[in-house]
């Protein structure tokens, strides 16, 4: 503990996923250097029960302000995801100054740390707000793997010297210090050029490489040891880059739903035997890829802990209960080694129980990340975003999951789903990719202990 005036703000973008490493960055800053630190956080609408029993869990030195809600009176109604978080930023720029300026006199700011979608927050008349003589540094933090940052520094490049969609190209894309990728496992927003999430992208990508003094990316060098030193090489305007990770969500919740359900089923089940699957904090599958992950977990005859949703293709008048939209008899039939809860689950204390051997996840980089430092071998079964990118760096580059193949139908078929849980937990193939992930635990154990990005960037903060 150095000094305790040490004091940063943050803005992240309304959600869960990126909320949770921002949270889990300011601790650590806490308990090694001892800042504080008050989240400003913009939203476009009631926060969840997941988000509000999250912050009602933080240490006092970490403080909240909930932002006034932005609507979206004017969405024509075919607004991407992306582009409305985009929107909820911009038009919480003037709530953030406002708030931020609130606190002037009692609270001065070392840093001010912004997530990756909420750059337009670095407003200059935020930064100087408090009118303060100096202005507060802005820092990017950016929630996703070094790969994914890279493919963004690269993307204004691409985008001068490439014609048509990227997925249409044949070859691959090589990203300095990046495993070759197609342009059909880039982010989402980079599928379709026409649309305007890819401006806003674009956008984002020009902003990270000259806006923020630094860089903070949740990732680790022994994950990424390629494409962190591409990136950490020096060049005049460029901004430094900091490893951080990998931060997770520590500790118990027993107010986490589903909890105590889901530890004790564990606690019955044999050391190693279980696959845990969910798809993230709100990815969800069409009703006839449930069925067909359903009829492939029940062949493959192995223990499973399902986390499940409503189909994404649900009618308005359908079900709410999402076990109404499995197979018939479905639960029954596999009550012996299968449970399935709806909608939520401790994911991360599910991971580090000594039951689970395996993970089928939509490689969401805090799932990734939580599967790495619990050293779980995955099934990367990617939906959105840029869980593709993350798919093949898991798959290819560090060989510790196994990619099942989509067919024609755009489904994953029941015996794929079957082959794959039964390689991956059984199979000789799997032993490998399992004792990889259980090395790649020790790395990041190591990273975790010894987390020099984060006592450098302390360093300059305190300075
Ligand atoms: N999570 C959880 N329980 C669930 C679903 C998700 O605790 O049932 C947590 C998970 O542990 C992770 C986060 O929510 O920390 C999801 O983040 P990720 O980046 O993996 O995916 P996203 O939700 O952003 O798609």
């Amino acid at each position: 503990m150095e000094n305790s005036a040490l004091h940063i703000a943050v803005v992240p973008t309304p959600g869960m996923g990126h909320l949770i490493p921002l949270v889990e960055f300011a601790k650590k800053l806490l308990h090694r250097h001892n800042f504080s630190a008050t989240f400003f956080l913009p939203n476009n609408g009631p926060l969840s029960h997941a988000q509000r029993s999250f912050l009602f869990t933080l240490p006092p030195a970490i403080e909240y302000v909930i932002l006034p809600s932005i609507t979206f009176d004017d969405d024509p109604g075919n607004v991407k995801p992306e582009t409305r978080i985009g929107l909820t930023i911009t038009r919480s720029v003037p709530l953030i100054r406002d708030a931020v300026g609130s606190l002037n006199g009692t609270k001065k700011f070392n840093a001010f740390v912004v997530d990756m979608f909420a750059v337009d927050a670095f407003d200059e008349e935020v930064l100087v707000c408090y009118g303060y003589e100096f202005k507060i540094p802005p820092y990017l933090f950016f929630p996703s793997s070094a790969m994914t940052l890279s493919v963004f520094f690269h993307l204004p490049k691409l985008d001068k010297t490439v014609s048509g969609e990227y997925r249409d190209l044949p070859e691959k894309f090589k990203i300095p210090g990046c495993i070759p990728l197609h342009g059909s496992d880039f982010f989402e927003p980079a599928q379709d050029r026409k649309n305007d999430a890819y401006r806003w992208i674009l956008h984002l990508s020009e902003k990270f490489r000259t806006a923020p003094a630094g860089i903070i990316v949740n990732s680790f060098k022994e994950l990424e040891p390629g494409a962190f030193e591409a990136l950490q090489k020096k060049e005049k305007g460029k901004p430094d880059i900091y490893a951080i990770g990998p931060l997770i969500q520590m500790g118990s919740n027993s107010e986490v739903q589903n909890s105590s359900v889901c530890l004790n089923w564990l606690d019955e089940q044999p050391i190693s035997s279980v696959l845990f699957v969910s798809f993230g904090s709100g990815g969800t599958l069409s009703h006839a890829q449930i069925t067909e992950l359903a009829l492939g977990l029940e062949m493959s005859e192995q223990r499973f802990l399902w986390v499940i949703r409503c189909p994404s293709d649900r009618s308005p008048s359908g079900p709410d209960d999402p076990l109404s939209y499995l197979p018939e008899k479905f639960v029954d039939r596999t009550k012996d080694r299968g449970l399935v809860v709806p909608v939520w689950a401790p994911q991360a204390q599910i991971l580090a129980h000594g039951s689970t051997c395996a993970f089928l996840s939509h490689c969401g980089w805090n799932s990734t990340l939580e599967s790495v430092v619990s050293g779980v071998a995955l099934i990367a079964w990617p939906l959105v975003a840029e869980q593709k990118m993350n798919a093949v760096l898991l798959h290819e580059d560090v060989k510790v999951a196994l990619r099942p193949k989509v067919g024609e139908n755009g489904l994953v078929g029941r015996v794929e789903v079957c082959w794959v849980v039964q390689a991956l937990m059984e199979g000789e193939e799997g032993k490998g990719i399992r004792s990889r992930m259980r090395a790649l635990r020790e790395g990041a154990a190591r990273a975790l202990t010894s987390s020099p990005g984060l006592d450098d960037l302390a360093k300059k903060w305190i300075n």
